[in-house]
């Protein structure tokens, strides 16, 4: 059955947002499940596979909320994947592609090097995962793989790294 997950009775699906065409994703009525959220990213994961996971990589913003959140539970560390300008030097930088324009993110370039997993919101056409890990490796880091809330199969082919989604919007 298409959308099965519980969790489609709670986000909110908006056409036409922010641009038209776009059905934008609304994940954040979810923020008020926290504990549910987190249970169901654990599940998403193989088995014992955070236990290799030595460091949460989460982009700037939504990825920042979910990684907290995460990393609570884990008491894994945090590497922030920032917008450009934000973060003071040494960073590596990296421009993408987004499902809705360009953007360019950084990373800083000193922090202990580990093996991380990159964690977001959504995956959508890939771009962020995809600058994401670059910059971890630029800076040094392993990168285990990405895991998501939500995963938009449709706009994205493979994007070099192996994911893991809570809910896709294809069943
Ligand atoms: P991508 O780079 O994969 O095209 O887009 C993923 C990034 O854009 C994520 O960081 C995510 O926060 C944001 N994004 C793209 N589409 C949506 C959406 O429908 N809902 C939400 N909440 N975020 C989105």
């Amino acid at each position: 059955m298409k959308h099965s997950h519980p969790f489609w009775q709670i986000i909110r699906t908006v056409p036409n947002f922010p641009k038209a065409d776009i059905d934008f994703y609304d994940i954040t009525p979810l923020l008020w499940h926290v504990d549910e959220l987190i249970n169901e990213l654990l599940n998403a994961l193989p088995d014992g596979m955070i236990d290799e996971v030595e460091c949460l990589a989460t982009t700037e913003a939504r990825g920042f909320v979910i990684g907290s959140l995460l990393s609570g539970r884990t008491g894994k560390p945090l590497l922030l994947i920032r917008k450009a300008g934000k973060l003071p030097p040494p960073v590596h930088r990296q421009s993408y592609d987004l499902e809705y324009g360009t953007d360019t993110l950084e990373i800083k370039a000193d922090a202990p090097k580990s093996k991380v997993l990159l964690v977001d919101d959504v995956l959508a056409t890939g771009g962020t995962l995809k600058a994401s890990k670059l910059l971890c490796e630029q800076a040094g880091h392993e990168v285990l793989g990405a895991l998501v809330l939500l995963d938009l199969p449709k706009l994205h082919s493979d994007i070099g790294m192996d994911t893991y989604a809570v809910m896709n919007d294809v069943d």
